[in-house]
């Protein structure tokens, strides 16, 4: 058979790809200390799970208005106003199926062949092959480790060119837990108004920051790039809902209803009875934060903790989101009886069949001296894991 070219263009997500491992090693009866998915371990809060449910007894089962019922619209806007401080009207927001789904959306409204779209390093693993579906070109902005992955306004100068149409912004930062800081995103304002490029600014994993750091949202900090900015978000990482596939984006009225077209001839609404628990979520105020946050500080400091503790491994402290991203470049050189380690994948590989860990090496995230691990899972899986990874690392010759 003869597929579609733009199928060559990309690989299966490799974040989804090794948690599919993963969780198949553990039906066979392994005990997979499993950091490979980035999801909050903690159970969807009950008022939201309540609201669900309330929705299919009252037969809240049918098809609703493509971009999203109006009460989830409103409550939406609601949130940017009161977290971003933009007030949009309905025409500008648009509900899909996941963040992912939206950036999709975004991508093929916007995009197309001649286009370049700038994308900081590392990156989350979806923005690139997202670009080259819709026959645009990535172009990498490289930034330092040393200096905080932060970018730098010359650095993202150097990346334009007449060609360029977007800048991927994404703080909190997956994979590195990055939170851009007041000056850097007015610094990137000041480029992209200069050369009229537009931000898409996905914060999905804004209520996860640590240290006393907040997170600002490009829009808050400089409301005059808003109209050329487009806002991602969703419920999955915020309120521990990443299976009911919400998401949503505000923007340019033009690029919205582009996106609820592109949504309409593809997967229509999204789920009539997430939708329900979105607007419950979003509506339900804001103690499930705190929660999560208690529930994930612990675990950052123990994972970060751990692997500092393991010759060969630097993790500097993220502060943001809950990945812990640390340098194995060290480790490389090394052998075991089965190969040699050159790689993150040929660590990753050797820690998955040798140890049971399960990690994402860092080349899909554009990086080729780092692993991530999700922090997510339980302190006795984080305990369990880093004991076996000691060992695993002591043994390579
Ligand atoms: N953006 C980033 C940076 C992510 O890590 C993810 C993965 N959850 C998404 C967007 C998509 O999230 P979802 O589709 O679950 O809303
Ligand atoms: N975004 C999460 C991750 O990076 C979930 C998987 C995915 O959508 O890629 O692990």
């Amino acid at each position: 058979m003869k597929l579609a070219t733009r199928t060559t263009r990309i690989v299966p997500s490799p974040t989804l790809n090794i948690a599919a491992t993963a969780k198949a090693m553990v039906k066979q009866g392994i005990d997979v200390a499993d950091f490979s998915i980035g999801e909050p371990s903690c159970d969807t809060p009950a008022f939201v799970k309540a609201a669900a449910q309330a929705a299919i007894q009252a037969g809240f089962t049918k098809y609703t208005p493509v971009p999203g019922i109006d009460e989830l619209r409103e409550a939406i806007i609601e949130k940017f106003h009161q977290d971003q401080g933009i007030r949009y009207e309905k025409a500008q927001i648009l509900v899909s199926c996941g963040a992912k789904h939206t950036l999709y959306n975004l991508a093929q409204a916007l995009f197309e062949s001649g286009d370049e779209v700038i994308i900081p390093v590392p990156y989350w693993v979806s923005y690139p092959d997202q670009v080259r579906l819709a026959d645009a070109t990535p172009v990498f902005l490289q930034t330092d480790e040393s200096k905080g992955y932060a970018i730098e306004p010359a650095a993202l100068e150097a990346c334009l060119s007449p060609h360029t149409k977007a800048l991927i912004l994404n703080s909190p930062c997956n994979p590195t837990g990055t939170v851009y800081n007041r000056q850097t995103l007015e610094d990137i304002a000041r480029v992209a108004l200069r050369h009229h490029f537009l931000i898409i600014s996905d914060e999905i994993y804004e209520k996860m920051h640590y240290d006393g750091m907040e997170h600002l949202s490009i829009v808050s900090v400089a409301p005059e790039v808003a109209p050329h900015t487009i806002l991602v978000n969703g419920v999955s990482k915020a309120f521990a809902m990443t299976g009911w596939r919400i998401g949503y984006a505000a923007g340019p009225k033009e690029l919205i209803t582009a996106m609820n077209h592109i949504q309409s001839q593809s997967t229509s609404n999204p789920t009539s009875i997430s939708q329900k628990a979105a607007l419950a979520a979003l509506t339900g105020g804001t103690s499930f934060f705190a929660e999560l946050m208690g529930d994930l500080e612990p675990k950052r400091n123990l994972m970060v903790e751990r692997l500092n503790k393991i010759p060969g491994i630097m993790c500097p402290t993220p502060i943001g989101a809950f990945y812990a991203f640390p340098n194995v470049a060290a480790l490389f050189g090394r052998r075991h009886p089965k190969g040699i380690i050159s790689t993150p994948s040929d660590l990753a590989t050797y820690l998955l069949n040798e140890a049971n860990i399960a990690c994402v090496p860092g080349e899909p995230f554009g990086s080729p001296a780092h692993l991530r691990f999700s922090y997510t899972p339980t302190l006795e899986t984080i305990h369990r894991g880093m004991d076996r990874m000691e060992t695993a690392i002591q043994a390579l010759a």
